[in-house]
């Protein structure tokens, strides 16, 4: 970490302006060599950038002290030209001057090196880069603004508070102090336990809101699926046609259906058959059909139910799904309440998707499978992030299993190992109990500049 690192920190390709950004003891000197302006702490300057013969480019740089910049370390940002000649012309020079290539994450790695950011905190940088839709952003601009590490925050203090007592009591059985009783023990690690419950059961939707929720579309052919994807897309990207099994592989499409990411998965179909071609996409259709979320299926209303649809109905039990009887507007021979029979974990729509009807009700749907219920859209705390969700369920585990001994008991300096370790995993969230390995992996996520 002694020395200074440059990258690019905009996007490639061409722009109005891209950054080179500089950290470390050089970047003040580094900047005063190739660049003509007025260096001044946290002031934009305008100059040129030159390698000594000649002009490269006409820049506006600003130079920022430790600790107050993004690493906590001497920072120089200078505002090229957006284009890729410019960049690299300068970024080259950068380097000639003494930095080194940062790595991918390098910059957001130092600000955790150096406390200005904790672990939490610097992940959420990846996911404010990363968001694909407005919800997916508030919750990362939040985890940044440092909501869960607060409320991790807590929860260790209960933990501490709790080990300083078991301790004491440990230590100094004979002396006068408040005596911890196995009572007293269970009641605090249930409340502790409840408050890891309560960070757990947002996280499902944390997750779905983050990478994204996978529907995929099952249905034979012909019954509406391409069109229940551009209804979804509101416009034609997958292609509507009236020849059966047209849809040979999978499709996916991204979408912001109410502000979330939804991955759209439009399936060949899930039956056997013999053709080779139709084959490879009946597989992947299974694939998506597996790894989905939640899954969607259409059956033509406009005639009875067939063989290919009993097949496909096979498949959907125990799954939470959503079936639309489509083609409401040439005809109902479908009995929707046969079908709530047989698949009675799913909801049931009609629907007529060559007008749009029925559209509004599937986003309803989705929406409240992601927050079904148990969590408000209005949540500011949301875990999300499957390193946090693996740790709060160790912590909640090594809390239960201290409850369990307290019930039976048994010594104190036994179940103190696991408060301990409660309060280890939920440090580690935070990146206070941290291994490098953690560390490299979690920051090879981001991108260069970053
Ligand atoms: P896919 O093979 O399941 O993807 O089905 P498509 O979306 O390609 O639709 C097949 C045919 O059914 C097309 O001619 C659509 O216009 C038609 N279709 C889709 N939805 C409806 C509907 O609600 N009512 C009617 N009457 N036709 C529909």
């Amino acid at each position: 970490m002694n020395d200074t690192i440059a990258a690019i920190a905009t996007a490639y390709g061409e722009g109005g302006i891209g950054i080179i950004r500089i950290s470390g003891p050089e970047a003040r000197e580094i900047l005063s060599g190739i660049f003509d302006g007025k260096i001044q702490n946290r002031r934009l300057s305008y100059g040129h950038v030159y390698d000594g013969e000649q002009i490269i480019d006409e820049v506006m740089a600003v130079y920022m002290k430790a600790p107050a910049s993004y690493t906590a370390e001497d920072v120089v940002e200078i505002n090229c030209h957006g284009s890729m000649v410019s960049l690299l012309k300068t970024l080259r020079l950068v380097l000639k001057k003494g930095a080194r290539m940062a790595e991918p994450g390098e910059f957001t790695k130092r600000a955790f090196l150096n406390g200005r950011l904790d672990l939490s905190q610097a992940e959420a940088v990846i996911d404010v880069v990363k968001a694909k839709s407005d919800r997916s952003f508030d919750v990362a601009v939040s985890q940044l603004e440092g909501s869960l590490s607060a409320e991790i925050g807590n929860i260790r203090k209960d933990i501490l508070d709790l080990l300083v007592d078991v301790t004491v009591n440990i230590d100094y059985p004979d002396e006068d102090i408040e005596q911890m009783t196995y009572e007293k023990l269970e009641s605090c690690l249930c409340i502790i336990k409840e408050k890891i419950e309560k960070l757990l059961r947002g996280s499902q939707a944390g997750r779905m809101i983050r990478e994204g929720i996978r529907v995929a579309i099952v249905g034979k052919p012909n019954v509406g699926k391409s069109s229940l994807m551009n209804g979804l897309l509101r416009e034609s990207r997958a292609i509507v046609t009236e020849i059966p099994g047209t849809t040979r592989d999978t499709i996916e499409e991204s979408v912001s259906i109410r502000n979330l990411p939804v991955y759209l998965i439009d399936t060949a179909g899930i039956r056997d058959t013999d053709d080779t071609v139709e084959k490879i996409g009946i597989e992947k259709s299974k694939e998506a059909f597996n790894s989905a979320d939640f899954i969607i299926f259409i059956v033509d209303g406009s005639e009875p139910l067939t063989e290919e649809d009993e097949e496909i109905m096979s498949y959907l039990e125990g799954r939470k799904s959503l079936v639309l009887i489509n083609k409401q507007d040439i005809g109902n021979r479908v009995n929707s309440r046969d079908l709530a029979d047989r698949l009675p974990n799913s909801d049931i729509i009609e629907t007529a998707l060559i007008r749009g009807e029925g559209i509004s009700e599937i986003e309803d749907k989705i929406e409240e499978l992601v927050y079904g219920g148990q969590v408000s859209q209005s949540e500011s705390v949301m875990v999300n992030n499957v390193r946090h969700i693996d740790l709060l369920r160790k912590a909640g585990q090594a809390i239960d299993d201290a409850k369990a001994m307290a019930a039976r008991q048994e010594a104190l300096d036994i179940i103190e190992i696991d408060i301990r370790n409660a309060f280890d995993n939920l440090g580690e969230i935070i990146g206070e109990t941290v291994s490098d390995e953690i560390l490299t992996e979690v920051f090879s996520r981001f991108c260069l500049g970053k």
